[in-house]
């Protein structure tokens, strides 16, 4: 076999594309989703190179048009856990035995696949079966997923260069083993690119991987896998299954080959799956490696040097891009009571211009929100808002779930900063506001660090520095993503790596080596050149 030493190219940001009027990708993108809403899809289950279908159709429809069915999943059981557990495992020995260089290849192929022919796919499914704008598509599905195939791959090559010392006569190594068992991905509905990102960073690492997306996001996970198998990833080494969250945890958090698990999702399911975890930590062959990032409550501090027109063009975009749903969106801000005149009414310019409705009307910047309970979640709490008296709804708070599932845009001014929707994540199209007394900044700064459990991204808007450093220095664990005078939302893959401490998470920082490395256990080897033959060190020896 002829070898050499390989570097694998050079990883950039895939580059955004516009779908602004007459570009040809808006046409495409057109067409693409016009095919998808006129067909109906049937989607099995992928597991160990077979397509499982059980019969038990699940329908799949769009957030912003519930009545118009896409297609139908094909719902899993226990059983079909544990095939993928043992499709896996069988996996596991060819998988590992690839050089490192074809696992590379295979990956950096899924994001030319991806980045190129599939591209209108996977952001029409996003858009259709997600209710994301082409915008919010494009940035996610076709971009950040992209960017996460190729960094990952160019991580992995940075990991595996770190090597340590070796003292004469001898040489050291440190070899990336993939974890024993499989690992266990577990992804939300509200990033294609978190979706695939997950099982593919273990698996370029060389660990098997077994998938439960989220129901609402099913029809782009099959697009991911289907440009997975076009790569040339071995049966087995990803598999696909749906089933319910509680009945794949049940069979993988008892098994002894359980290895780790790759999480994004809500704390509390966090919550108890690490519970589950620590009850059977008997079982494990090996201590599993857990990674979660979770949820979020987000905030935007001003301060009375800021800007009011780039406060509330970073609350518009910030709290009401992709409906709220993002872990990172703005979800509660501080405003001193001297510029809150001025930001109102710069915000209700905006508010009052945005349209939404229908993601295949290229004009709406907001669709609906995922399902029926979020709606009615989030319409509860904004009820309740309504009736309460120490809150003001400042625009907004119209519910519509007839055709699709739309929330207004809405803002509420909250008198008490502890006020539940300044505390909880909601996870919708809500921002909650508290006004300040300017003298109070300080005070405020505290509220603010105590309010929630999260920790996830957070800004400070000021245009005196001497602020900003001291901010920072002040709030240092209240955001693992924290931003100067920008919104909290839009981290890029190897620009701003992402994740949160306190409840929201392990902080392993998706798009960097630091979260490759979790998915490794490095086994350090010694090669002695010159090897002793006598017990007896020098200072034994009589004088
Ligand atoms: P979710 O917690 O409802 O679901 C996440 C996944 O867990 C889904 O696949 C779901 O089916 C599964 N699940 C649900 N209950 C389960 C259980 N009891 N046992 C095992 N699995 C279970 O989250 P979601 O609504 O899909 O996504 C939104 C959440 O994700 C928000 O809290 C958001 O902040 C968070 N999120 C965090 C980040 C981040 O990087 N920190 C990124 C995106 C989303």
């Amino acid at each position: 076999m002829f070898k050499g030493t390989f570097y694998v190219p050079q990883a950039k940001n895939e580059v955004v594309l516009s779908y602004a009027p007459g570009s040809p990708e808006r046409a495409l993108l057109k067409q693409t989703i016009e095919k998808m809403r006129s067909e109906q899809i049937e989607i099995p289950m992928y597991i160990g190179g077979k397509e499982v279908r059980t019969g038990n159709l699940v329908p799949i429809t769009s957030p912003h048009d519930h009545k118009h069915i896409l297609g139908y999943f094909h719902r899993g059981d226990a059983s079909h856990v544990r095939m993928a557990i043992d499709a896996a495992l069988a996996a596991k020995a060819k998988w590992i035995a690839l050089p490192w260089e074809a696992r590379a290849a295979i990956f950096l192929k899924a994001a030319s696949l991806l980045s190129g022919p599939y591209r209108m796919k996977i952001n029409a499914a996003t858009m259709l079966c997600q209710s994301k704008t082409a915008h919010q598509a494009e940035i996610d599905s076709a971009c950040e997923l992209a960017d996460f195939l190729r960094f990952n791959v160019q991580f992995m090559t940075e990991i595996y260069n770190s090597q340590p010392d070796s003292a004469p006569n001898e040489w050291n190594r440190i070899e990336y083993r993939p974890l024993e068992g499989f690992v266990f991905a577990l992804t939300p509905f509200n990033f294609t690119a978190i979706a695939g990102n997950l099982p593919s960073s273990p698996a370029i690492m060389g660990n098997v991987v077994v998938w439960k997306p989220s129901n609402t996001q099913i029809y782009s996970a099959k697009v991911i896998m289907d440009i997975f198998r076009e790569a040339g990833v071995p049966d087995g080494v990803i598999n696909l299954m749906f089933v319910s969250g509680p009945v794949a945890g049940k069979e993988i958090f008892t098994h002894r080959d359980f290895a780790g698990i790759h999480y994004t999702g809500s704390t509390e399911v966090f919550h108890e799956m690490w519970k589950m975890i620590g009850d059977n930590i008997k079982t494990y062959k090996s201590y599993p490696r857990i990674v979660g990032e979770t949820g979020g409550k987000d905030f935007v501090m001003v301060h009375n040097s800021a800007v009011p027109a780039q406060v509330a063009t970073a609350l518009v975009r910030g709290a009401f891009e992709y409906q709220g749903q993002k872990c990172s969106a703005a979800s509660r801000a501080y405003i001193p009571a001297s510029l809150w005149p001025a930001i109102k009414q710069e915000m209700l310019d905006d508010l009052n211009e945005i349209k939404m409705g229908p993601v295949e009307d290229f004009s709406n910047f907001m669709g609906a929100v995922i399902d029926e309970s979020s709606f009615d979640k989030l319409s509860q709490y904004i009820e309740r808002a309504k009736a309460d008296s120490s809150c003001e709804i400042v625009f907004g708070g119209k519910c519509d779930k007839s055709k699709g599932y739309f929330i207004q845009p809405t803002v509420i001014k909250a008198n008490n900063p502890m006020y539940e929707t300044m505390q909880e994540e909601l996870f919708g199209p809500v921002l909650t506001l508290h006004v300040y007394e300017d003298e109070k900044f300080e005070e405020t700064l505290d509220i603010l660090d105590k309010t929630s459990i999260y920790a996830l991204t957070g800004s400070i808007f000021a245009q005196d520095r001497a602020v900003v450093d001291y901010v920072m220095k002040r709030l240092a664990n209240a955001a693992g993503n924290f931003y100067i005078n920008d919104k909290p939302t839009g981290a890029v893959v190897n620009q701003q790596p992402f994740g949160g401490a306190r409840g929201s998470g392990t902080n392993d920082k998706a798009g960097s080596s630091l979260n490759l490395i979790r998915w490794t256990s490095p086994r350090s080897i010694k090669e002695n050149f010159v090897t002793p033959t006598d017990y007896k060190y020098p200072f034994l020896r009589e004088e």
